[in-house]
């Protein structure tokens, strides 16, 4: 009687345990032993292709959903990592393999880059995202269905345990922290001189 209250649908916070395996079985990822991972339904907080996987299973369901690289992270594009200068970044942010980054381009647009190596004078940055490319076996556990709050539809995410923390390093709001750190500064000029236009025509001669 109560099975439409815990069916996976829009609108609902989903807690599911997860492995994640690539095709030759390997481990890349797993929830915690005790935190389930949390996602609202809908609001494209986890791959379209695991979301629609998810929908309309039940709390207790266990499957294993296969997701192509179109409905995962996307196909890997062939393009090589690219290099940028360490201090292109601020000194205190932590750079590490793997970790993505953000920028925009000259339309406005805003890009997610990998962080692929780490130096002193160099980061070299991939526009794929490490799993582009990749079929990945998503080992499923639901655990909880509920209604989302009305906060939590307005964000677009969870809260709470398994949910964006806010404060926390480890939640969805990890793009919009990054956002509002320096990367995107990186054109101001922290020298205090001006730009010599480039875009100008030269006026010499
Ligand atoms: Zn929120």
């Amino acid at each position: 009687m109560t099975a439409i209250l815990t069916t996976v649908a829009n609108g609902k916070v989903v807690y599911f345990h997860y492995t994640l395996t690539n095709p030759e079985g390997e481990v890349l990822d797993q929830s915690e032993a005790e935190t389930p991972l949390a996602y609202l339904h809908g609001a494209g907080n986890i791959v379209p292709g695991l979301e629609t996987a998810l929908l309309g299973r039940h709390v207790g369901d266990e499957f294993v959903a296969i997701v192509s690289p179109e409905e995962g992270y996307g196909e890997h594009d062939g393009e090589e990592p690219q290099e940028v200068p360490r201090d292109a970044f601020p000194d205190d942010m932590e750079l590490e393999p793997g970790m993505p980054v953000f920028g925009e381009t000259p339309d406005g647009d805003h890009v997610a880059l990998w962080v692929v190596e780490v130096d002193d004078e160099t980061v070299k940055l991939d526009a794929n995202h490490p799993l582009a490319g990749v079929t990945l076996h998503f080992k499923v556990k639901i655990t909880e269905v509920r209604e989302a709050t009305e906060e939590e539809q307005a964000h677009g995410h969870p809260h709470g345990i398994g949910g964006a923390g806010h404060d926390e390093d480890d939640g969805w709001d990890d793009e919009e922290e990054l956002e509002d750190e320096d990367f995107e500064d990186e054109d101001e000029d922290e020298d205090g001189e001006e730009d010599v236009g480039e875009d100008e025509t030269p006026r010499d001669n």
